[in-house]
């Protein structure tokens, strides 16, 4: 019996969020995938980020955020563009159609959501990799009623699926990024590989043979 199979954590339910912040007049976002609202009154939520995201510091200095919720429509070109580019390296939102503000002043995404949060964050926890933050919500509009886009169903049917099979191609193996579907080339994934797409390391690829 296996009891510390890593596969039990995709039991657990996550869902897929464009967080947004504003500071010193820059607008940016990132794909977070841990929200779940834990108090009434007040009501609070808790949302955990990478720090190696910009947007990780523009919360952190700022302590306001939007949280634009995805819908299972969102195409994979979504997800590359604010979950797989840095905006230390990019300005996400030059070429945005609409620029849709809520009352504290942030962007929030209006296409591909069904909702938006609006909250102030209220305490932070360090986790090593992640900030844990704790706030509480101002806002709260809903822009659809299409259904939320899930972790799971992401994995499912948006993430592009790398179906070659070995033989396919000569025999080589190959090396599957679990988050993105990035597919490396080569007997072995170096200790310090990082996905160029997610960024991801080691751990979350996988060996085709
Ligand atoms: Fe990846």
């Amino acid at each position: 019996m296996n009891n510390m199979n890593r596969e039990v954590l995709n039991n657990l339910s996550y869902g897929l969020f464009v967080l947004s912040a504003r500071y010193n007049g820059k607008d940016n976002a990132c794909i977070i995938n841990v929200v779940s609202q834990v108090t009434e009154k007040p009501l609070q939520i808790v949302f955990a980020v990478n720090k190696q995201n910009l947007t990780h510091d523009m919360v952190l200095s700022s302590k306001l955020c939007n949280i634009s919720v995805l819908a299972e429509h969102t195409p994979m070109k979504v997800i590359e563009h604010f979950g797989f580019q840095s905006g230390k390296d990019v300005d996400k939102f030059e070429h945005c159609q609409v620029e849709m503000r809520s009352g504290n002043g942030l962007l929030y995404i209006p296409k591909y959501t069904n909702a938006y949060l609006s909250a102030r964050v209220v305490n932070t926890i360090d986790m090593d990799t992640h900030t844990l933050f704790l706030a509480e919500v101002d806002e709260m509009v809903k822009l659809s009623t299409d259904s939320s886009l899930t972790y799971a169903f992401y994995h499912k049917n948006i993430k592009p699926k790398p179906v070659v099979a070995a033989a396919e191609n000569g025999g080589k193996t190959r090396w599957v990024c679990k988050v993105c579907g990035y597919v490396y080339e080569g007997d072995e994934l170096p200790d310090d590989f990082v996905c160029p797409w997610c960024k991801h390391g080691k751990d979350d690829f996988e060996k085709i043979v």
